[in-house]
């Protein structure tokens, strides 16, 4: 298939509004690509070279985009930062100028190996060869496809293609339905590698599906947790528990292959660079192969005193990573092992994984086991867990020890249990801007009044509109709200936003804030839980807590279920003596 095919399908997919519409359009990409091409195809679609967990970037920003634009098209450089002032998408401008190509029209295989030529430059000269070598692959394409292309090289591909509706569109492809979705996500959730999974599927069939093992160096998605009102309403639905404490740093997820170590975060992306202490620990270690799990927070031994979650996270934004590490050591609470030395250890129950991490982890003062204790007794988890908020943790996370590790479930494995305060909500929710309304009076200064906030539906892969949020933010914040939501306007509606309102200006779906709320209500205004006629559920007295970081994506925002499972449990007595 040449690139210019694959660009009517993005031209297609962008016009589409509705979610059905695009698992149609792309199922029928689909059922055009041959195996060779499965799995660039997959990665292009979403604006990417390689699996998301792969730290690999074209690294081409505006600028060098417009001198590759301008190279291509033999203009002044000044003339195209004209039109990129005029126009406003740097891919409209390399339509406007494109010249008609006159060599064999590139594939799609042709067009991804040099993408990934021009990502592997670095070093001396690299800024010169990526320009050319962009500017070589515009001048070989027709002006459909050098949108698109330069789209992708700057990270704005609107397409709004979730990992689920690839999913689907996968099983629609080859049987005319949905119903292979389930076992296609069962190997995401081993490998989170949507590309091998096309590739395997297109060569192997549902067998080969099957087949695919958790590996080492490719992230596995994490086990999440459910929520309970109480530690009565745990034991009672648990019974026998492990009790952790919880700590409020970040999730790692630890891959070593001999002296080769690499770190996913909740996300899946490579965080390996951030946490140098960490990597170098887990070198360390007897065990030739191992994946851990375990969060990683700035702890201080001698005082017993934790990070809050804020100061572990602004490691991110520092760029002596060194000189961080010595001023804010970091160390990881591994809470268990799922691949110990060639085997996949996820199947086994949890008591036998956590007996195992002490003879993992040795005397490893950086990775050390999460401590955990079991009972039976709400009146003890009570103390516990009261216990360790004393102390600065968030609350405790427990756990079925009869458990296997269900990579991506969000079930009752796991509870946690945090501070409550009596008559709100037991936890914050994490929502994703879909839209904004214009600010009236003091707001108009940032340009955006009421902001329209959603909540992700993992069974139909799309956002359903929970509340609109006017408070909780300070003036930086407003500005800084404003600043990211005008990167992220799109004209109408995206395809996978499920909305009864109509925003001012739309967003794409990306920005994830966590939110307070003070209690779920049956809403008619919103989509959330919506079925048929009846109502959905909104949010009262909403406010902006904090910004969630690029630890969660759209889709790990609060979902659908868990809003309903929160509703019904409202109301119920929190923790005593909170
Ligand atoms: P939250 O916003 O409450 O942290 P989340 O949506 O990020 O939740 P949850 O599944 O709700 O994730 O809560 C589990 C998270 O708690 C894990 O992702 C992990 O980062 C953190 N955590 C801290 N201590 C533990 C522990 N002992 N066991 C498991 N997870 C832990």
């Amino acid at each position: 298939m040449t690139f210019a095919e694959l660009s009517t399908y993005l031209d297609r997919l962008e016009g589409t509004r509705s979610r059905n519409e695009l698992v149609k359009t792309l199922s029928e990409l689909y059922a055009k690509t041959s195996p060779d091409e499965i799995q660039p195809v997959t990665y292009l679609i979403q604006g990417r070279l390689v699996p998301f967990f792969e730290p690999v970037e074209i690294g081409m920003g505006e600028k060098l985009v417009i001198a590759s634009i301008a190279q291509a098209a033999e203009r002044p450089v000044d003339e195209v930062t004209r039109l990129y002032n005029k126009l406003g998408d740097l891919g409209l401008v390399a339509a406007e100028v494109s010249t008609k190509p006159r060599g064999k029209v590139p594939s799609i295989t042709d067009v991804h190996a040099r993408l990934m030529a021009i990502a592997a430059a670095a070093g001396a000269g690299s800024v010169e060869k990526k320009r050319t070598g962009f500017a070589s692959l515009l001048h070989d394409l027709d002006a459909a496809s050098a949108k698109h292309l330069v789209r992708m090289a700057l990270g704005r591909l609107r397409l709004g293609i979730g990992d689920a509706t690839v999913l689907e569109a996968l099983s629609f492809a080859k049987k005319g339905d949905r119903s292979l979705r389930p076992t296609l996500e069962a190997a995401y959730n081993r490998t989170s590698d949507l590309g091998l999974i096309a590739h395997t599927f297109w060569t192997e069939g549902e067998k080969g599906i099957a087949a695919l093992k958790v590996t080492v160096g490719r992230p596995i998605r994490p086990q999440l947790a459910e929520r309970l009102p109480n530690p009565e309403a745990v034991i009672k639905k648990l019974g026998n528990v492990a009790v952790q404490p919880k700590y409020d740093g970040i999730r790692v997820q630890i891959h070593k292959n001999g002296a080769n170590v690499r770190i996913f975060s909740r996300n899946l992306e490579d965080f390996s660079l951030m946490f140098v202490e960490l990597v170098a620990a887990a070198r360390k270690l007897a065990d030739r192969t191992l994946i851990l799990d375990g969060e990683a927070i700035g702890y201080n031994a001698e005082s017993e005193e934790y990070l809050m979650f804020q100061q572990t996270a602004s490691r991110r934004r520092q760029h002596g990573i060194e000189e961080a590490a010595a001023s804010l050591p970091l160390v990881a609470f591994v809470f268990d092992v799922l691949y110990r030395n060639g085997k996949d250890l996820t199947a086994m129950p949890y008591s036998d994984r956590y007996a195992m991490l002490k003879d993992v982890l040795g005397d490893s003062k950086v990775l050390t086991p999460a401590p955990l204790t079991t009972t039976d007794s709400a009146e003890e988890l009570t103390r516990t867990l009261l216990d360790n908020i004393s102390k600065g943790l968030e609350g405790v996370v427990v756990k079925r020890m009869d458990s296997p590790y269900q990579a991506g479930a969000r079930n009752f494995n796991w509870v946690k249990l945090k501070r409550t305060t009596s008559g709100q909500l037991n936890d914050t929710v994490d929502l994703v801007l879909l839209g904004y309304y214009f600010g009236k009076g003091k707001r108009t200064e940032f340009g955006l009044g009421a902001l329209l906030a959603g909540v992700y539906d993992a069974e139909h892969d799309r956002f359903d509109t929970i509340t609109k949020i006017g408070t909780g933010l300070s003036d930086a914040g407003w500005r800084e709200i404003h600043a990211r939501a005008d990167k992220l306007q799109v004209k109408e509606k995206p395809a996978r936003v499920r909305s009864l309102l109509t925003p001012d200006v739309w967003l794409k779906p990306e920005v994830v804030v966590e939110v307070l709320a003070d209690e779920i209500t049956p809403g008619t205004n919103h989509t959330a839980g919506k079925v048929g006629d009846a109502p959905g559920y909104a949010l009262r007295f909403p406010r902006i807590v904090s910004f969630r970081g690029a630890d969660k994506r759209p889709e790990d925002a609060t979902t659908v279920k868990e809003i309903v499972e929160m509703f019904k449990q409202q109301g119920k007595r929190p923790v005593a003596g909170q």
